[in-house]
């Protein structure tokens, strides 16, 4: 069931999925909780709600071990790691476990103490309303929970020969609950994706660049922290990065103007990241200058990489107003040499791409100087 509960773009998916799982981690907890509370007591206060106690040989007991059991597990998974289930399972396991209990408990009640069913009415009211909060998923999950137990209690009181008209009287309180509750819990779930949107948004524009859509140096630079100490931990870990400036970009805007200078820095982006390999990061380092971050690359693949981008700009002219020019790039490229801070890795990519510059441009250049000392390349 959907109430204009708004659409996840594609590229939030994944983040999406992350911060549903954790909502549902938090609810399920919560929920165990409060379903344990609400079990112990109703159990223990039939004198306090003048409900007689059908207590046929234990059956009772047994019939409310399943949500017992379901929110004991919750509990358990959460609190000890085993087992290790998704949020959503326990989640499902509970709510089901809880209407088989409050389902069956209405019929041993309809059968032996029927003075308790207006009470008991009142349980399946409140087992509902938490059952429909724990429908996070939408209307597959509504009819997993409610249809199948509801389909269940219906063939039971057929075994049971109960004529369901009798029922009609109990069932109808729960059954608005149940309706409401529904509503409710889309509700909440409309609110949670508009915060997630709204959340996610602002996080993008922290973290992303107008223009190229690239991550911007706030975001680029914990990731080459992130390499940094993965490299100090473990001396086999290599990664690499890759320094770019398009070359002659100031004639471009003084030809073409700045908004094709825009465009060519928008396609220059398209064209590298199609260089690249998905885990591989890219940033607009600042104005016409592009920082690529590469993982578990050497100098040696950080170079052929290099030679990619090269090709994939020359080769290919750019349109820029009404005609075709060749926009070429010059590269400086480091690998990993025990650097203890980005800047200092970056530095040595910059002093390599200046000399790029200098020997003619559209070409890349290494950087060989060990950090400590000064800049050998
Ligand atoms: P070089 O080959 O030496 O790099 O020559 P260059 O002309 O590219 O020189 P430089 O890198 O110093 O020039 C950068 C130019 O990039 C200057 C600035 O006008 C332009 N630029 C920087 N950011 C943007 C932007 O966002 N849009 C546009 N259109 N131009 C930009
Ligand atoms: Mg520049
Ligand atoms: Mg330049």
């Amino acid at each position: 069931m959907r109430l204009n509960i708004p659409q996840i773009p594609a590229r939030w998916q994944d983040a999406h999925a992350h911060h549903r799982d954790r909502l549902e981690r938090q609810f399920a907890i919560l929920a165990a909780w409060a379903m344990l509370a609400t079990l112990l007591a109703y159990q223990f206060s039939h004198a306090l709600r003048g409900v007689p106690v059908a207590d046929a040989s234990g059956l009772d007991l047994l019939l409310r071990a399943p949500a017992y059991a379901a929110a004991l597990v919750t509990l358990a998974g959460h609190y000890t790691g085993r087992p290790r289930w998704s949020a959503k399972a326990f989640l499902r396991l509970m709510s089901l476990s809880l209407m088989f209990t409050v389902l069956s408990l209405f019929l041993l009640y309809y059968q032996q103490a029927q003075a308790g069913l207006q009470q008991i009415s009142k349980g399946l009211m409140v087992a509902f309303f938490g059952v429909t909060l724990m429908t996070t998923r939408g209307l597959r999950d509504w009819l997993l929970q409610f249809l199948l137990p509801l389909l269940l209690f219906v063939a039971a009181a057929g075994v049971l020969a109960i004529p369901l008209t009798e029922l009609g009287p109990y069932l109808f309180g729960p059954g608005v609950v149940l309706v409401v509750g529904l509503l409710v819990s889309e509700a909440l779930r409309g609110l949670s994706v508009q915060q997630f949107l709204s959340e996610q948004a602002l996080k993008e524009m922290a973290t992303t660049d107008q223009l190229t859509g690239l991550l911007n140096r706030h975001a680029f630079l914990p990731l080459i922290r992130q390499e940094i100490h993965q490299a100090e931990r473990n001396g086999q870990h290599r990664f690499s990065v890759i320094l770019g400036d398009l070359d002659h970009f100031k004639r471009v805007n003084d030809r073409f103007g700045h908004e094709t200078g825009d465009r060519v820095l928008q396609e220059t982006a398209t064209r590298i990241r199609a260089c690249l390999r998905r885990g591989d990061a890219l940033c607009r380092w600042g104005g016409e200058e592009l920082l690529i971050l590469l993982p578990g690359t050497g100098v040696r693949g950080a170079r052929e990489v290099g030679r990619k981008i090269l090709a994939a700009l020359a080769d290919q002219p750019m349109p820029m107003k009404d005609t075709r020019q060749q926009q070429t790039i010059s590269l400086g490229i480091a690998g990993y040499r025990g650097d203890t801070s980005p800047e200092a890795l970056i530095g040595r990519a910059d002093r390599a791409l200046y000399r790029a510059k200098s020997q003619g441009r559209n070409q890349l250049a290494v950087a060989l100087a060990a950090p400590a000392g000064g800049d050998a390349g």
